[in-house]
This record gives C-alpha cells, structure tokens and sequence, in this order.
C-alpha cells in the first residue's frame, strides 16, 4: 500500500520537474526563433532546432508519468497545443512578415501551450497533495496499531506477572510464613495456599506434617498428665498416713512423719504444677482478666523468694506511681516465680537479681535479671519450647523444660511478648512487655 503511494509521489513529483522543464524550453524557442529572425544569426539557428527537439523529447517524458485518466486528457490537450504552436510557426516562418510581427502572432500559441502545462502541473501538485495526505493518514493509521500492539504486549506481560504472583509468589510467601511462625511457637498455624497443583501438593504435606506433630504433642501432654495425676492419689494417701503418724506419741516416729509430710507436700507442689503447666501448654487454661498493679505483683513474688537463698541478692526498682494492668493476677504471678525461680536456679553461685518495671508507651515492660550460668546463642529461642533444656543445664540442674514456654504462653495469652537476652557464663536477663488495656 504505502510502496505504490510513494512510487505516484514520484511520478507526480516527476511530473511536475518535467513540466517546468518544458515550459521554459518553450519560451526560449520562442524567444530564440524570434532573436534568430531578427539577427539572422546561425547559432541561434542551432539553439532552436536543439530546442525543439528537446521539447519534443521532455513531452515523452512527461506522457511516461502519466498516471490517471485526468492527467491523460490534459497531457493530450499540452500534446496538441505545443504541436499547434511548433506548426504555427513552421507556417509563419514562410510568411514575409516582420520578426516582430510574427512573435506577436505566435505569442498566443505559446500562451494556450503554457496554460495546458500549468494545468499538468496544477493536477500532479494536487494529486501530490492528496498522497501526501493519504501517507500522513496510514501513518496516524499504523501508529495507533503499533500503540494498540504494544499495549496488548504490555497486558499480556503484566498478565503473565500477575498469573505468577498469584499462583506461585504469593502462595510460596504463605508456606514460608506459615512456616516460620510454626517455627516461633505458633503450634496452630496451618497454609491455606492456593495457587499451582505443585504449591498446593508442598502446603497440604505441611498441613499433614503439622497435624501429625500436633497428634505427638497432644499425647505426650495427655502422657505426663495421666502420670502425674496417677501420683497424685499414692501422695494423698501418704500425705494422710503421715499426718496420722505425726499424731502418735513416740518422738522417732513423729520426726520421721514429719520429714516424709514435708517431702510429700513437696511432691504435690511439683506434681500440681506439672499437671498445670501440660494444660498451659495444651491452651487449655482461660484467663481471669482484672485490674492490677504489677509493682504489687512483682513485690509478692520477691517476698516469696527472698528467703529461699543466702546466696542472691535482690535489688527491685519500680517507679512510685503504681503500674496498673488488665491482667490475670495470679497467671501473671506463676510467670514472675518461675522466672525468680529459674534466676535462683542458675545462678548456682549467688549474685544479684535485678527487677525492673516500668511504663513502656502502652505497655508494662518488667526485666529480670541474674549474675548465673547464661544461655548459648543457639539455645536463645529454644527453651520458651516444651521440654527444652539448654545443654549446660541438662544434666547439671534439675527441671523439666516446660516453665518457660507455659510462660510465654500465659504472657501471649495476654497479647504481650516475653524475650531473653543472655552472655553465656555472665547472666540473662528475660523480659515480659504487657499491654495496658
Ligand atoms: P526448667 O527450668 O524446668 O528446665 P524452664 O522452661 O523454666 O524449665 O527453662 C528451660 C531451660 O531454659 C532451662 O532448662 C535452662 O536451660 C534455661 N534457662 C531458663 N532460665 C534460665 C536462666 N535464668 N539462666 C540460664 N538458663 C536458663
């Protein structure tokens, strides 16, 4: 389309050059034929018979660029009318008639000859004009199609972004989520990935896997709490048998009563928390939600272990205002012993226990912190989970491992956070943060 629109640009623009080309040998044969008759001059003579024969010559050229039906009728009219002129002047050249007054018969000729080339050159310009216009068009034309093409690119391109976030990134982003929340203690988080067969293949098996361990947890709690409840009903017989014994006048077996009350007083406190602390850890435990001071909290569980060792110093600083929380108290208070407790229990060398409680923004932050033993780095995260000891202590101290991941249960439970920060062999410090409402 656009190829043969520019090969009639350049037939008309052709054209055109040839007309103009054709007009001015017409005026100079004219004027040449003139000067020549006047001066009788042979070079002139030349210059004429050249001349015509270049007009004839030029009109060739100009029918081999004729393209329409228009353009021939008007290129037949310059045929005829240059024709005319040339024999007009054959004739009037017989005549013996003065240079000047031949020029002047023939000078209409040339006239009616010059108009019918104007008009040729008035249609090609014109026709020029019109492809121009046309070219301009197409172009408009293909450049709203190379803008539609490449807009279609663009959604097909983002088409294909979006299908790839959606049934891949997005779906990869919830399983590593999922996971890594698993990972912190979210023992409940399951994937509900949609997107490729093959993601939703890697989030059902992780589902499953979840369940299953989920299964072993549940019965490993159900375990220890059978056995501890067992225990408890022997302890409950003897704790009677003891206390009857005591009651007995013999000195011995009053002594002997005595140690074995307090040993199997000591036995249901372990076994009371035992069986507590598996229902903490299976989130069977709802919270008793009250007004409370922590200051006042933190001062009890202090006066509680205070006398339990000469070894530890305990330095408490709260600010004077009281620290008023909605809280479980007596929840809030089983964390801060086993957290006293555990900075008793190792820091087996003595040294200071620091407690602090202060106005955090919107929350309540209480720190506390021993001179003991300290936590590896790669146990940091590890013991708030169930049964896990941190090798130093493993064999070196008595306890279970379920203390501080019942805590930071209780503390979640309140929508709080509890944290470590340790150096191994200099001390730790475990936080709790409370929000206030
Ligand atoms: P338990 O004391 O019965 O082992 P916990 O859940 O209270 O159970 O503690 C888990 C583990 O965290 C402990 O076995 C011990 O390795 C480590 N730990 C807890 N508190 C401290 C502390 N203050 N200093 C050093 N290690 C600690």
């Amino acid at each position: 389309m656009l190829e043969s629109e520019a090969n009639e640009l350049v037939d008309a623009s052709e054209s055109i050059r040839v007309s103009q080309s054709l007009k001015a040998r017409l005026l100079t044969h004219n004027r040449n034929s003139f000067l020549y008759h006047l001066h009788q001059d042979p070079v002139r003579f030349e210059s004429k018979k050249r001349q015509r024969e270049e007009i004839q010559e030029l009109l060739k050229s100009a029918e081999g660029h004729v393209s329409k039906e228009e353009e021939r009728i008007i290129m037949a009219e310059v045929k005829e009318e240059i024709a005319d002129y040339l024999r007009k002047r054959e004739e009037h050249e017989k005549e013996a008639i003065s240079p000047l007054e031949r020029y002047n018969l023939i000078s209409q000729d040339v006239d009616s000859a010059i108009v019918a080339i104007d008009r040729l050159i008035a249609i090609n310009r014109s026709h020029m004009s019109s492809l121009t216009q046309q070219v301009h068009q197409q172009n408009r034309k293909s450049n709203r199609l190379s803008l539609l093409v490449f807009g279609l690119g663009i959604v097909l391109v983002s088409g294909v972004m979006i299908g790839v976030f959606l049934l891949i990134t997005r779906p990869l982003a919830t399983i590593s989520q999922t996971i890594s929340n698993y990972k912190e203690g979210n023992l409940k988080e399951r994937v509900d990935a949609k997107g490729l067969n093959e993601v939703q293949v890697i989030a059902s098996n992780f589902n499953s896997m979840a369940d299953w361990l989920e299964e072993k947890r549940q019965d490993q709690l159900r375990f220890i709490a059978s056995i501890a409840h067992d225990l408890r009903n022997p302890l409950n017989s003897m704790s009677m048998a003891s206390e009857v014994l005591m009651g007995q006048s013999q000195e011995d077996a009053r002594e002997l009563s005595k140690i074995i009350f307090h040993q199997v007083r000591n036995l249901d406190r372990l076994v009371g928390d035992l069986l507590d602390t598996t229902r903490i850890e299976a989130g069977q435990f709802d919270l008793n939600l009250s007004e409370n001071d922590i200051g006042g909290l933190i001062k009890n569980a202090v006066g509680l272990h205070q006398t339990s060792s000469n070894l530890h110093e305990f330095q408490t600083h709260l600010p004077t205002d009281p620290l008023l929380c909605k809280c479980d108290s007596s929840r809030l208070s089983q964390v801060l012993n086993n957290l006293l407790s555990n900075a008793i229990k190792y820091s087996p060398n003595g040294g200071t226990i620091t407690i602090k409680a202060s106005l955090e923004g919107d929350e309540v932050q209480v720190s506390i912190s021993d001179q003991g033993i300290g936590i590896e780095p790669q146990d940091m995260e590890n013991i708030f989970r169930p049964f896990h000891r941190a090798k130093n202590t493993r064999n070196a101290i008595p306890g279970i491992g379920l203390g501080l991941s019942a805590s930071r249960r209780i503390i979640e439970a309140h929508k709080g956070r509890m944290w470590v920060a340790s150096t191994s062999g200099k001390g730790s410090t475990f936080y709790i943060a409370l929000p206030l409402k």
